[in-house]
């Protein structure tokens, strides 16, 4: 089956089932307590028709009991109430077949009297037994409780309850045709009008316990199927045996003959069946169109949505939506109004859209108007931020453009704000050719795509921004490097001229110079030299990023090679132990390798402590990355200045050092341009480890 239950109509035809268990264990107690008390309208409804015996009023019982305790005991437990509800059905199965035993071998086992004895001993030969078609109808109810819950490729239990349901119809249907061989066998044997009523209620009682199996899942689903069926089925059943009725309780009355009463049974079926056909096809035909149109406006946004994702600024986004919406709706025009750039009114975007030719006259004029906010219908919706419709622009009062839609043919007319926040950036209007009311849904599916359009023009100012902001960066970075290089370039030119003029008064003006003078020239001298140094430092740190190499294959073995052959002689002079694992060959600028390994290696030798210095170099390959590291045993650094160290002109050890504190910012600026970071784990007294990483990915800098 493939049809799927409804919720609700579920949940409705579980308390309907219960309700039915309860009537029908009700009437059973109630049939007993007339036996009991003897009161004959209790036991028959109607004089000289079947009664409803003792034994079959506890079989009632039983049965309304079984249901309702089956109802809150639904598979997979496994308590006592259904175990208790399954010994219920057992227990009628059973009486009911040793009733027809008792019919077919002609004994009596007791059963008949086990309750209040059948007084009417005389209307019948077998006093207090039941009809064999009750009691055949008993056997099938009890069977379809015992099984309701069995499965196999279709469910016993609802064919068994209609089966059984299918007999008291007949019997009922005796009973108000008036044709007693459907409900009994001689007058007083046979199956009462009440057993009937309540076989009918506990055969609907099992099929509404689930309803959400077996045939039952398409009564109770949410399909046209279900629908149908839901509507169809009683009436299939109930119009023709009310009309027969009719037909039958007129002719007995003599109003007409039976000629005239077939005829009128037959037109009057055809006229009510074919009514109710024709109500239901409307309304079935109105959910078709309902839901034909919500797939189309699901097309619609999933076109838009995709169309507006793709779409690289705002006015092409706004051009998609224009053609969606007039190719689906089929609106004739569509066209977007946008604040002026001093806001002061709306003026017509360039993107329009029209499926029908003969419309450019009207756009031509949009496109020298300008909308004051209230004026016309965009300048409306620019004030009140709210969609806005007019069923005739022709005969609008606030339609500047009115003369001209009557020329070109345009009727009805809607215009919809696309907000960014609570600004108004746009609005659209679409025209169609013929008058038409207010459609609220329409008016929602496209306030909807608005509201898209509204994102999409917030995201993309804010990448504009963004782009805007990046650019920015870039020139100010440019000119500070620029700035950076050319300073201190120019600089070094007046500088030198200051050293060698003091240098040349010193010379000269040697005799005449006093001691403090001498001082004094010594210091300015100095302070020129470390200038000198300092500009050096920056002029090599712009240098990185201005005047690097492109990246190509660096074999890291030879790169330390050189880089120790650089440092000779501080490596002798210090006595250093330097030693390291297999180096990988990266991508890099060598050059600036070497600059690296040089700065990191040099002041592993300048900041040792009192053993002479023991360096080890080694890499590591990671997922992304070469990690390389630089470890000494030195003086170490503390944690709080990890950081503070890669800053330029920062040194932690003043004048017991030489530096100037730009060889670590050099190499951070290294490691960075190469896509890599560059950092330090260390401790005062146990040495220090700087890394650096080099992505293995190649390719060249930015
Ligand atoms: P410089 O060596 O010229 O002082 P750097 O930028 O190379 O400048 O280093 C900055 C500071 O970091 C140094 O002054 C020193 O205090 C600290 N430092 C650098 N390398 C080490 C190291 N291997 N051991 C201890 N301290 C270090």
């Amino acid at each position: 089956m493939t049809a799927q239950a409804d919720a609700r109509l579920v949940s409705l035809f579980r308390s309907l089932s219960k309700i039915s268990g309860s009537i029908v264990g009700l009437t059973g107690a109630l049939v007993l307590a007339g036996w009991i008390f003897n009161v004959p309208s209790l036991k028959r409804i109607f004089p000289n028709t079947p009664q409803m015996v003792p034994n079959m009023a506890l079989a009632f019982i039983l049965t309304g009991a079984s249901l309702r305790m089956l109802l809150s005991a639904e598979p997979p437990s496994r308590n006592r109430e259904r175990r208790i509800a399954q010994l219920c059905a057992i227990a009628t199965g059973l009486l009911a077949m040793l009733t027809l035993v008792e019919y077919a071998l002609g004994l009596n086992l007791g059963i008949d009297q086990l309750l209040p004895a059948d007084t009417g001993a005389s209307e019948t030969a077998y006093p207090g037994r039941m009809s064999p078609h009750t009691a055949f109808t008993f056997i099938l109810v009890s069977i379809a409780l015992l099984l309701i819950d069995v499965k196999k490729r279709l469910l016993p239990a609802q064919y068994l309850a209609v089966g059984a349901g299918f007999i008291s119809l007949l019997a009922l249907a005796g009973y108000a045709y008036g044709v007693s061989f459907l409900f009994s066998i001689s007058n007083t044997t046979g199956m009462a009008l009440h057993t009937a009523v309540s076989f009918m209620i506990l055969c609907l009682g099992i099929l509404f316990a689930r309803p959400d199996q077996g045939f039952m899942t398409l009564i109770a689903s949410k399909s046209t199927g279900g629908f149908v069926t839901r509507r169809f089925l009683p009436i299939a059943v109930a119009v023709p045996l009310a009309l027969g009725w009719l037909r039958l309780k007129g002719e007995q009355a003599g109003f007409y003959s039976t000629e005239v009463g077939l005829l009128l049974f037959a037109i009057s079926n055809i006229l009510i069946l074919s009514s109710i056909i024709w109500w239901y096809s409307r309304s079935l035909d109105k959910t078709d169109r309902e839901r034909r149109r919500s797939e189309e406006e699901i097309r619609l946004l999933q076109a838009i949505t995709q169309g507006i994702t793709e779409a690289e600024d705002f006015d092409s986004a706004i051009k998609v939506v224009l053609q969606k919406v007039c190719e689906t709706t089929g609106w004739a025009l569509g066209e977007v109004w946008l604040p002026s750039p001093d806001g002061s009114c709306l003026q017509c975007s360039p993107s329009w859209y029209s499926p029908i030719k003969g419309l450019e006259k009207f756009r031509q004029k949009s496109e020298g108007l300008r909308f004051q906010k209230g004026v016309g219908l965009p300048g409306r919706v620019w004030s009140s931020k709210r969609s806005a419709w007019i069923p005739d622009v022709t005969e609008d009062p606030n339609f500047p453009r009115a003369l001209l839609a009557k020329e070109v043919g345009l009727k009805a007319g809607m215009s919809i704000p696309i907000l960014a926040g609570t600004e108004v950036v746009a609005v659209m209007d679409f025209f169609v050719m013929d008058p038409r009311k207010e459609d609220e849904r329409l008016i929602g599916l496209i306030a909807t795509i608005a509201a898209q359009l509204g994102t999409v023009f917030q995201r993309k100012q804010a990448e504009e921004g963004l782009k805007q902001y990046a650019a920015e960066l870039e020139k100010s970075n440019k000119e500070l490097q620029n700035f950076a290089y050319v300073t201190s370039h120019d600089l070094q030119e007046p500088l030198r001229m200051i050293s060698s003029y003091l240098q040349l008064i010193e010379r000269r003006y040697k005799e005449r110079l006093d001691e403090d003078g001498h001082q004094f020239i010594a210091y300015a001298v100095d302070g020129a030299s470390r200038l000198q140094t300092m500009i050096n430092g920056l002029l090599s740190y712009s240098r990185v990023r201005t005047q690097g190499k492109p990246f190509g294959p660096a074999d890291c073995e030879s790169i330390l090679e050189q880089t120790l052959i650089n440092l000779k002689v501080a490596i002798e002079e210090s006595h250093a132990v330097i030693t390291h694992d297999p180096l990988p060959t990266v991508t890099a600028d060598g050059s600036q390798l070497i600059s690296l390994f040089q700065n990191l290696i040099i002041n592993a030798i300048k900041f040792r402590g009192d053993k002479p210095p023991a360096i080890h170099v080694s890499a590591l390959q990671t997922d992304k990355d070469w990690v390389f590291s630089v470890r000494d045993n030195g003086i170490g650094i503390a944690p709080e200045y990890h950081e503070r160290i890669f800053a330029i002109f920062q040194r932690l050890h003043g004048m017991d050092y030489p530096g100037i504190g730009i060889g670590l910012s050099i190499c951070r600026r290294i490691a960075e341009r190469h896509g890599g970071r560059l950092w330090v784990e260390s401790m005062p007294g146990t040495g220090s480890t700087f890394y650096f990483t080099i992505p293995m990915r190649g390719g060249n800098p930015p």
